[in-house]
């Protein structure tokens, strides 16, 4: 028996098997999947709402247009499409902690942040995020939210999804909107954790 035989899971074997029979039937090419691929691999991530959130520090005017109608104030950027039909920004202050769960199973604004880490798909941290969001995000991610910060765990869906709009780091006032961009992390968009600091990021 060849050492090969198991090369390939059964869903990718599945995959494999669909993907040539719609090359062989010129449903699709696989010009078109090196597309796709090439789309979800080097041009969405966090990098998008990290340049949302930067220039919602920077510009009151978009920020306000973020609070009334995030799906467009993002759109402007050039940031929509497949799993961003309605997205709501929330907005960290001193006195508010927001955090985003798809309890039901993986809801994620893609064109801002990517494709959801693997943590975010768990069973785990979809059930615990809700009952103790205090403990998880102490537990799992290091981030000890003060007592006073009340915290909010928001549940996407199919019809909406959030991206959460971290507090401006202090120490920044003279940085520009690139630069801030930097101190945006993927984990402070979902809500584990707080903007970077400048000291974060100063290697
Ligand atoms: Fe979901």
């Amino acid at each position: 028996m060849s050492e090969h035989v198991n090369k390939y899971t059964e869903y990718e074997a599945r995959t494999k098997a669909i993907e040539t029979l719609l090359y062989e039937r010129g449903v699709i090419t696989p010009a078109a999947v090196d597309r796709v691929v090439s789309y979800y691999e080097n041009e969405i991530g966090p990098m998008g709402g990290a340049k949302v959130v930067a220039k919602s520090w920077v510009d009151p005017e978009y920020r306000k247009w973020l609070e009334e109608d995030a799906t467009a104030a993002i759109a402007s950027l050039g940031y929509a499409g497949e799993q961003a039909h309605q997205i709501s920004a929330v907005f960290n202050d001193s006195r508010t902690h927001h955090v985003v769960v798809c309890t039901l199973c993986s809801c994620y604004p893609w064109p801002v942040l990517g494709l959801p880490p693997a943590w975010y798909k768990s069973m785990e941290y979809r059930s615990r995020i809700v009952a103790d969001p205090r403990g998880v995000l102490k537990r799992d991610f290091g981030f000890d939210v003060p007592d006073d910060v009340e915290v909010r765990v928001w549940d996407s869906s199919s019809e909406i999804r959030y991206i959460v709009i971290p507090e401006r780091p202090a120490g920044t006032d003279s940085w520009s909107e690139n630069e801030l961009a930097k101190l945006v992390s993927r984990d402070s968009m979902i809500g584990v954790s707080k903007a970077l600091t400048p000291q974060e990021v100063i290697v």
